[in-house]
């Protein structure tokens, strides 16, 4: 592993929005696991780039949607440890310029290679990352293939470093509880929910983990979630059994990246009364999916950040129309 991370990152009472989702809540600001790179998908870049250049990689190839955080991390890495990033990146129309903004922006501004993709090719994305790295092999250099969201077991394992940074910052501070009800988190490509689930089932400092899906459905979620643990289980045997988790998938809206006026109004609502920057695409549907449940009892809310997304949509701001 190497280190990427601030940490540990704060883990912090929400009472202004207590009323607001019907939650004693708090909040693990993993949206502020470092600078410009910060996010969630830091925790298994540590783990991922370390694999990287053991194995004497020279360029990190990776996918994701065209404002994806985890392309953008990972490009942010690459520049900083002196690698190169290729970014496969899903685009409606690949004849069409790039956006200039959000994660666009500066994934170019670190020099990584940007290869718009369409929506088909995205579907056999495995494919043509490895089709790359072979490419690449044949010109003498040496690529390492991070799948989508850095979410395989390997990647998983920063969040079964999360959870032990938690249990740490429980540990040290009297004036922080000893347990959650619950943890709650949006879920994108499944490795923070597999993470956690593996972390929560070894420091049991919760008795309930619910992934908040931000596309697909809960029976997908549940088989990837389930090959990611294994993986990770297979790479570290030391891990145990995972905290069961459930996946909430009646809040995803419209669609990927798409938002509904009311989730729209609540992003605002919660920036507002709070302070708490939410994005459209994850962390925003997955608040809103909390304060919909109103679970009661207390909530740790995992903040996985993506406020380079939020910067590219203006559309946020704009008066609800339904
Ligand atoms: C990627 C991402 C998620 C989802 O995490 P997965 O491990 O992909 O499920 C949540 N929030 C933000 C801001 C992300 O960028």
């Amino acid at each position: 592993m190497i280190r990427l991370v601030h940490r540990p990152t704060p883990l912090e009472r929400c009472e202004r929005l207590d009323a607001l989702v019907g939650a004693e809540l708090w909040l693990k600001r993993d949206d502020c696991t470092g600078g410009a790179e910060a996010g969630n998908k830091l925790r298994k870049l540590e783990h991922l780039v370390a694999d990287a250049e053991a194995q004497g990689a020279d360029t990190l190839l990776t996918c994701g949607g065209v404002q994806s955080n985890h392309a953008r991390a990972t490009a942010i890495v690459a520049a900083r440890r002196g690698l190169r990033a290729e970014l496969f990146l899903r685009v409606d129309d690949v004849h069409a310029p790039l956006p200039r903004s959000g994660n666009v922006l500066l994934d170019r501004l670190v020099g990584a290679t940007l290869h718009p993709i369409t929506r088909a090719d995205y579907a056999r994305r495995n494919e043509l990352l490895a089709a790359r790295a072979d490419a690449l092999a044949a010109e003498g250099r040496r690529a390492y293939v991070i799948p989508e969201g850095g979410s395989n077991g390997r990647g998983a394992l920063g969040y079964v470093d999360a959870v032990r940074e938690i249990e740490g910052q429980l540990t040290a501070d009297a004036s922080l509880p000893r347990e959650f009800d619950l943890v709650l988190h949006a879920c994108g490509s499944g490795g923070t929910a597999a993470g956690l689930a593996l972390g929560l089932g070894r420091h049991r400092i919760a008795r309930a983990l619910c992934a908040v899906a931000v596309c697909d459905d809960a029976a997908y979620f549940h088989a990837v979630i389930e090959r990611i643990i294994a993986e990770a289980r297979a790479l570290d045997a030391t891990l145990g059994a995972p905290l069961a988790l459930t996946v909430e998938d009646r809040f995803i809206g419209p669609g990927y990246a798409q938002t509904t006026a009311e989730q729209r109004a609540f992003l605002r609502e919660v920036a507002r009364t709070a302070g708490v920057l939410l994005d459209p695409v994850y962390t925003g549907k997955a608040l809103y999916a909390l304060a919909q449940l109103r679970p009661g009892g207390r909530v740790l809310f995992v903040h996985t950040g993506g406020l380079p997304g939020l910067l590219a949509e203006d559309a946020v701001l704009e008066p609800d129309r339904s």
